[in-house]
């Protein structure tokens, strides 16, 4: 199929080399000039595993294409919006600007009988007025709301084998059209068995934000109990295996530390929140808000543990801080924990050095007081104390008597309680996780 997609950020650049990959000939739209030019050169603006090789082999195979001009959208037949929708300024609620100006510069390319497809995942209540606008200024188009699920880390893997799809459909006999397009653009995912949940615009839409916000109260929920377990002398983690082996519960996203960030779980349960209020229904999901705030302390939480564990003189102490991301396999510093801890240390007074794989240049560029190496040893070395903050794999497989060999002070917090503390105890490290006697 010929398909078009704009914007072309973590999410649309992604679902645009899959979709190529697919066997699908695609475009990509993006305001964004160097982006553009980066990956029309094969080069990634970000770092997402897999797609710098499934990028050059789509261009090499002349499936995919890159362009600032939306009319390059011409003769595509499906067109994906994948445009960002952030945190408003000043408010909890979405920003949608941008879905409206990519909406507004592609209608008039439209053709009758073509569908355009969401996936930027909106307010409820987005869908039917697009549908609506789009109705009327140009009659014969459809849309559907197909929210995307992937997760920055695995985002190919997701795009091309996700766990299911939801199709929002128009109401009436575009319902069946707009599937017919949707099976083939996803036919070989929906050809291997993938759960497909059809259903309406709005339940599409609300299935994005419901699940975020349930993976959110997940998180900060095994982060209330880490805060219970701290003033008990428990061990969460056991706790969280022995409530997480009863099926119903599940031991996934049940790892107490930092809490969540990045460009989606925060803002997105802030905006359900904001739209609920707006709904007149906002004491429904009044409980994101606790979940919000147990995921902000908890970034406070860490700053506090390390500045107890310098006896409260944090001035000119050499901190290493193990991550920038927000997750491993990802260079995403939105809203990131781990950045949040480094800037916080740092406006403490601390000589903060941190490192990262991959998060460097955008952290850099964002927060430039901060000190960055890309080498580990250049960041523990001299170190009074030592903060993981995202579990990369090169920091989680530290090995702990080399890491004492180079700070000044054995102190180390597991901010992701993903490190063996008895292996960290044993090599003369002072180890505190999160919500761990
Ligand atoms: P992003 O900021 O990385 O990318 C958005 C892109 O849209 C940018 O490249 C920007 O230049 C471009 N853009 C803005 N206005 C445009 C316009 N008028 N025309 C063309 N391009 C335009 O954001 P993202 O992480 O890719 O997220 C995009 C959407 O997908 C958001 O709604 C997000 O909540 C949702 N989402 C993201 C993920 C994820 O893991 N990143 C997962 C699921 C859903």
């Amino acid at each position: 199929m010929k398909i078009s997609v704009i914007g072309c950020g973590y999410l649309g650049a992604v679902h645009a080399v899959a979709m190529a990959e697919l066997g699908h000939q695609v475009v990509g739209v993006d305001v964004d000039a160097h982006r553009i030019s980066e990956l029309n050169s094969g080069r990634v603006p970000f770092y997402e595993p897999q797609v710098a090789q499934i990028l050059s082999l789509a261009l090499a195979r002349g499936r995919v294409a890159f362009s600032t001009d939306i009319a390059a959208v011409a003769g595509s037949r499906v067109h994906f919006l994948a445009v960002g929708t952030p945190q408003r300024p000043n408010s909890q609620a979405a920003d949608l600007a941008a879905v409206d100006a990519a909406v507004g510069a592609l209608i008039p390319h439209l053709r009758p009988g073509d569908l355009v497809v969401g996936k930027s995942t909106v307010p409820v209540g987005t869908a039917a007025a697009l549908a609506a606008r789009l109705s009327a200024e140009c009659p014969g188009v459809m849309l559907a709301w197909n929210p995307e699920f992937l997760k920055e880390g695995s985002a190919v893997k997701d795009t091309i084998s996700p766990d299911r799809i939801v199709y929002g459909l128009p109401p009436g006999g575009d319902a069946e059209v707009a599937r017919a397009y949707l099976d083939d653009v996803y036919a070989r995912a929906v050809d291997d068995g993938t759960p497909v949940v059809v259903t309406d615009y709005q339940t599409a839409e609300l299935s994005k934000v419901a699940a975020n916000a349930f993976l959110a109260t997940k998180i900060s929920f095994i982060n209330a109990m880490a805060e219970i377990a701290e003033v008990v002398d428990a061990d969460v983690t056991k706790l969280a295996d022995a409530i997480g082996h009863d099926g119903r519960i599940g031991r996934k996203f049940l790892n107490a530390g930092v809490g969540f960030g990045g460009g989606c779980l925060p803002k997105d349960i802030r905006a359900f929140t904001a739209r609920a209020e707006e709904l007149g229904c906002g004491e429904s999901v009044s409980f994101l808000k606790a979940v919000d705030a147990i995921n902000v302390r908890q970034r406070q939480r860490v700053v506090d543990l390390v500045v107890a564990l310098l006896g409260g003189e944090i001035y000119q102490k050499r901190v290493a801080i193990l991550g920038l991301s927000f997750k491993p396999d990802s260079d995403d510093i939105r809203d990131s924990p781990a950045l949040d801890v480094a800037v916080q240390l740092k406006g403490l007074g601390a000589d903060v050095v941190a490192v990262d794989p991959q998060a460097i240049s955008h952290a850099m560029r964002k927060h430039p007081q901060l000190t960055f190496t890309e080498n580990v040893a250049t960041a523990l070395d001299g170190a009074h104390a030592t903060v993981l903050v995202t579990e990369w794999k090169t920091f989680t497989e530290l090995d702990p008597t080399w890491a004492a060999s180079l700070v000044r002070r054995p102190i180390i917090v597991d901010a992701r309680n993903c490190l063996d503390r008895q292996a960290w105890r044993s090599a003369g490290w002072v180890y505190r996780g999160i919500g761990r006697n």
